[in-house]
């Protein structure tokens, strides 16, 4: 079970988590963050394999990623 948390207060809607994820799993909401970012939503959680790509592109740190209850990023 994977789960991908994005820091509202980081995001700085670059798209680059959009952008690299090997199964696409990420899109530009519409929901804006307090800082007036529109965030990236998960769309299907359930195909998430935890490579952890989205993490290490966002260049803000802004992705934390918790595979089986251990956070990794
Ligand atoms: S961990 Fe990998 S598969 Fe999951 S959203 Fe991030 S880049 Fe996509
Ligand atoms: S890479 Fe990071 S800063 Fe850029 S849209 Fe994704 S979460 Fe936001």
């Amino acid at each position: 079970m994977v789960k991908l948390e994005i820091h509202p207060m980081l995001c700085k809607s670059c798209g680059y988590c959009v952008k690299f994820c090997p199964k696409s799993l990420l899109e530009i909401g519409t929901l804006r963050s307090p800082r007036g970012f529109l965030l990236p939503v998960m769309k299907d959680s359930a195909s998430c394999i935890g490579c952890m790509t989205c993490a290490v592109a966002c260049p803000e740190a802004a992705i934390s990623i918790t595979v089986g209850g251990e956070e990794n990023g």
